[in-house]
Order: C-alpha cells, then structure tokens, then sequence
C-alpha cells in the first residue's frame, strides 16, 4: 500500500518561534470553545507545528474533517486553480463545478440529487426541511415529527439542536423547535413503539434521522441488525430513513458512506465534516422519490460554490485515485490492535475499544477517575493530538492518509501519556 504524503515540512529551517497571547485572543474572541493552550500554526501530512515551533501528530484533523491531511498537494492545486479561475458567483447561473461534484457523489452512493451548504448543520437542517415538506405534500401529515437517538449529534442551529437528544446542547436555549422526539440507539423496539404511539390525530412519523455510527455521542456503532429493522419499518409505513453521515461519511469508515457498513440505504443523507477535506462544504443528498424541492423553497448563498466544489472534487477524485480506502481499512485495524494492547495493559482503567476504519474510540471505565480530558491533556504533553467525545470516550480521527509509522508513532505517545497520568 503505498501513499503518496506530502515531504515533511522542516520548520526549522523556515520557522522563528512568534510569541501567542492568548489573554488579548481571549478579550477579543467569544468564550465559546473551551480551547487547549497550543496555537497552532502549520501543517503538512499528518503532522502539525504551533507557534513555538512544537511538532505534533495529529489524531484530531480538524474533527474528522482534513482527510488529506494538511497541505496536501491536490488540494493545494485545486485551492490555487479555484482562486485563480473563479471562486464565487451565485446559484442564480449554472456552476460546472457543482454539477460535476454532485455527479460524482451521485455515482458512488445511493442518491440521485444533491443539494450544497456550507456545514453539517445546515446540511442536517435541508434535510429536515425536505422532510416535512415531503411530510405534507406525499404523506400527508399535518404535524410532522422526526425521531432522532438519544446521544446523538446534529449540528448547533435552533432545529438541529432540537433534533440532537442531549440535554446539555440545548440547556438555556428553549423554546426549541417543536417535531422531534426521541428514541434510544440501537433500540428497535423503541421506534416501533414511538411510531404506533405518535401517529394520532394530525401527528405523524415523518422521518428518522441517525447517525450509522454515533460519532461525538461516543463513538458508538450502529447494529446491523437494528439498521435492517429500521429500513424494513420505513418501507412499510413509508418513513423517510435519513441517515447524518456528516462524521462517519466521505470514507472515514473505510468505506465511502458509513451506511455501506450496514448493509441499508438511506432515502436521504447529509455530508459535510470530510467532504472538503477541511474547505468549509455540506451536502445533502437524496433519491429522486422524496426530491420534492422546487425553486425558491431553499438556498444558501455560498452553497455550491465553484471554489469548494472544485476542491471538494479534488478531494473525492484523490480519494479514489490513490485508493484511500484500502489505507483506512489496513490502518484502522492496525490502531485498533494497538489500543487493544494498551487497554489490556490498563483493564483498571479502559474498558473498551470499538470503531469502523479511522474513526476509532477508547473508552474509560465509569469507576475510574480519569476522564477523557486527562488523556487528551497528557498526550498533548507527548506531541499527540487527540479529542474526547464525551467525558469517558477518547476519539482517534488521523487523516485517511496516516501510514504506518505514523500509526505506531501515536500509540508510542499514547502509551506514555497513559504512564503518564497513571503514576
Ligand atoms: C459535526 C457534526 C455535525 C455538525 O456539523 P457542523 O459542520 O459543525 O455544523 C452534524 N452531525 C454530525 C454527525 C457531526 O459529527
């Protein structure tokens, strides 16, 4: 298997350590992000430089987000060519850009039409949009209702908040939008249930809208046989199935689209986080039977624009130019392994591992005191970056294009954080 990464930036020879002061970023920049104290600066392959010229490997890649790691070459070529030929016009004329994006996603998965935002949410919010109208103009519901997952993510605007069943994303933040209800993970019972009991009077199941493999809720796996069930109850009653593949989608499962790991076809899915490889694009895509959108009913200003459709383009045709699947599959199991070791060295401690492709979590025993937070912390401290998800979960999210040592490498840092923190 062999991947093309980009020559290893050496910033001593380009690099003057620049002085950072976060209290003036702190005074000027809203407190919404609780932010490690690094500032970070550079990037090239998997690796990462801050402003004191500290290297660091990166098992965060903006979120599952830099799937071709940083500075990849084709992206820095389609980024230069875009800016050069034409970054932005409007939706009001055809963009070739766009078209040819939406064809290629349309030719390798299950959608026949495509939509363009600028992030997970709004993605998520199209697709909530295009379920109630289907809801009223096919279904014939007067009040539609979705059901989402308990611990869930959906993104952070009023109706996606609504729809991620976590308490603490919506506390202080009510009124939230009314048509949502909620269900456990991997519960079929519980939807069977929810549809018998909610469809009374004008209220009707219109939708539901899950995550294949929970991904900020905890790196949790979606069941086979809980994902069959929900495609057979959706054909039945003629329940849109949605699938959020903002996190697990665009090949960080090893597979393009996490529902290929399932075994189900989704009637509508949203895509954003990887899809750019770290360019600001969402997406939602949906088959023909439930496009129900006519002009004017919804839009977004940059969406589908020529500068992140070029590069998203990019980004999908490197994919699959230098077969970056097989490397997410051979890489995945060879981190999984490695976490296996180290939590069989910590049974005190770590309780379990699971994941699909690179998208991999550890998770904390509840009787230990540890928190994810103490391990990101302490491999910080070891030049490893790392993102919890959830107060026990730590989350493994390397570019797609990691190799071997870089994988080895990381487990090295993990290994001495846990020494760290365990002594
Ligand atoms: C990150 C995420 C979102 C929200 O995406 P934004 O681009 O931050 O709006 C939605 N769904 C899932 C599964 C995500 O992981």
């Amino acid at each position: 298997m062999s991947i093309e990464t980009p020559a290893k930036l050496q910033p001593t020879e380009t690099f003057t350590p620049t002085s950072f002061d976060n209290s003036s970023f702190d005074k000027a920049v809203m407190s919404t992000y609780g932010r490690y104290a690094i500032a970070l600066e550079r990037g090239a392959g998997c690796r990462v430089w801050d402003t004191q010229g500290r290297e660091y490997l990166d098992f965060v890649a903006g979120i599952a987000t830099c799937t071709l790691g940083h500075a990849h070459p084709a992206m820095v070529e389609a980024v230069t060519r875009q800016i050069q030929k034409l970054h932005h016009v409007s939706n009001l004329y055809y963009i070739p850009e766009q078209g040819e994006l939406a064809r290629w996603l349309i030719k390798h998965s299950c959608a026949d039409r495509v939509f363009f935002c600028n992030s997970g949410a709004e993605a998520n919010e199209a697709a909530i949009k295009l379920t109630r109208k289907y809801a009223h103009t096919v279904l014939k519901i007067e009040r539609p209702i979705i059901l989402t997952a308990h611990s869930s993510f959906h993104g952070r605007t009023l109706a996606t908040i609504t729809a991620t069943a976590q308490s603490k994303y919506q506390k202080h933040f009510d009124p939230l939008v009314p048509g949502f209800s909620y269900v456990p993970y991997n519960d079929f019972a519980a939807v069977e249930a929810a549809i018998g009991e909610l469809d009374e009077g004008d209220y009707g199941v219109a939708g539901i809208l899950i995550e294949p493999l929970q991904g900020e809720g905890g790196v949790r796996p979606g069941d086979v046989s809980y994902f069959r069930k929900l495609r057979q109850i959706c054909n039945e009653t003629g329940v849109l199935l949605i699938f959020d593949e903002v996190q697990v989608g665009m090949g960080r499962s090893g597979k393009l689209w996490g529902y290929e790991y399932l075994g189900v076809e989704p009637d509508i899915f949203t895509s954003a986080k990887g899809l750019g490889g770290g360019i600001p694009i969402g997406a939602m895509l949906a088959k023909k039977f439930c496009d129900v959108f006519q002009a004017g009913e919804h839009a977004s200003t940059f969406g589908g624009n020529p500068f992140a459709c070029g590069v998203a383009l990019a980004v999908c045709e490197t994919i699959e130019k230098e077969n970056i699947l097989a490397n997410v599959q051979a890489r995945g199991e060879q981190l999984r392994t490695g976490l296996k070791l180290i939590a069989a060295k910590y049974p005190q401690h770590i309780s379990e591992i699971r994941g699909w492709g690179l998208i991999n979590g550890m998770e904390l025993n509840a009787s230990t005191d540890l928190t994810s937070s103490d391990i990101v912390n302490a491999a910080i401290k070891e030049g490893l970056l790392l993102v919890p998800a959830g107060p026990k979960v730590i989350r493994f999210l390397p570019p797609l294009i990691v190799t071997e040592a870089e994988i080895n490498q990381a487990l090295d840092s993990l290994g001495r954080a846990f020494e760290q923190v365990t002594v």
